[in-house]
């Protein structure tokens, strides 16, 4: 039989180490006044720094600590979805490790559920700090996610957030391959609230998505939640045709009514560099789908444990 808690603790943590120390106090302190009855479950993804070292010890030495060590890098969402595998909490908590989601919004969280919310969201607020780059990308993927996909993602959601225990298992039945959790969460419905808060600065380490790797999981995000780009491949293609259609009638009435000759293979050569070049980037799009539903098709498992400690 497995202990129920009131609370879980999801941390993923990918070289964390600098930012470990201050995460458990921080984490400890904000919860005594909350709640006794917590676990905290942290996922080494991959680390190749001392975290796990300092994950492996605190678990030992503190039974409400549970650590799981990937046999590599699989990626936050990987991780993620482990901790949520493993959370036996009533309500259960997704937070960044590296402490640019502040520990001390935990209380606002909790209440907000205490008061009947489901699921707990949490947006970013602008502030002026960090990078400018970073916010103007972000600010488009979530233009285009909404559009594309029927979301109603707000920009500046995070992967800072707390769910009940009905939505969380509803989305531990979710096993595809990618995981865009924001659109995930979103769209299990439930009663959701948001609250805003402030990025904080990361006192150790560094980002570990690159501009490829930020670019990837947008895409990500677009692909496994619509299929427009296929609707709008298909439109501009019928419009193709409406328009070279068209064209044809007029050639035939030059031939046939006029004695002038129509002339230019200039214009021959356009059209068609034109229209292979639109039909090379729409087999692009399809093999795109494809490519993720070869993906999906190998039912691959999300992550691969290593190792682990604490029930
Ligand atoms: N993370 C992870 N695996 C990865 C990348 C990141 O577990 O492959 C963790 C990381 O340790 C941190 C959280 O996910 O706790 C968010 O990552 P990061 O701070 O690099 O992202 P950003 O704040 O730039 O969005
Ligand atoms: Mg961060």
């Amino acid at each position: 039989m497995v202990k129920k808690v009131e609370l879980s603790i999801v941390l993923p943590v990918c070289d964390e180490a600098g930012n470990l120390p201050e995460l458990f106090s921080r984490l400890a302190a904000v919860l005594r006044p909350l709640t006794n009855d917590y676990e905290l479950i942290l996922i080494d993804d991959g680390s190749r720094d001392d975290s796990w070292r300092l994950i492996s010890e605190a678990a030992r030495s503190e039974p409400r600590i549970k650590a799981l060590r990937f046999s590599r890098n699989f990626g936050q969402m990987a991780a993620l979805t482990a901790g949520l595998d493993l959370a036996m909490g009533d309500a259960i908590i997704m937070m960044d490790a590296d402490l640019q989601h502040p520990p001390e919004l935990l209380p606002r969280l909790i209440e907000k559920w205490r008061g009947g919310a489901e699921i707990v969201n949490t947006i970013r607020h602008e502030t002026g700090n960090g990078n400018l780059f970073k916010r103007l990308t972000a600010r488009v993927f979530y233009r285009l996610i909404n559009l594309f996909s029927g979301l109603t993602l707000p920009a500046g959601a995070a992967d800072f957030r707390l769910l009940g225990r009905k939505a969380a298992d509803s989305l531990k039945g979710f096993r595809e391959q990618a995981r865009f959790l924001r659109g995930l969460v979103n769209w299990l419905g439930f009663r959701q609230e948001f609250i805003e808060y402030r990025v904080d600065k990361r006192p150790s380490g560094k980002s570990k998505y690159s501009l490829r790797k930020m670019a990837a999981f947008s895409l990500d995000g677009i692909f496994s939640f619509s299929v427009l780009p296929l609707r709008l491949a298909a439109a501009l293609g019928l419009l193709v045709a409406a328009a070279s259609f068209i064209y044809l009638g007029y050639t035939l009435y030059i031939r046939f009514f006029t004695d002038r000759a129509i002339e230019g293979w200039a214009s021959v050569l356009g059209a068609l560099l034109f229209i292979g070049g639109l039909q090379l980037a729409f087999l692009g799009l399809i093999g795109e789908y494809i490519g993720r539903i070869y993906e999906e098709a190998k039912q691959r498992p999300l992550y691969i444990v290593r190792e682990r400690i604490g029930q």
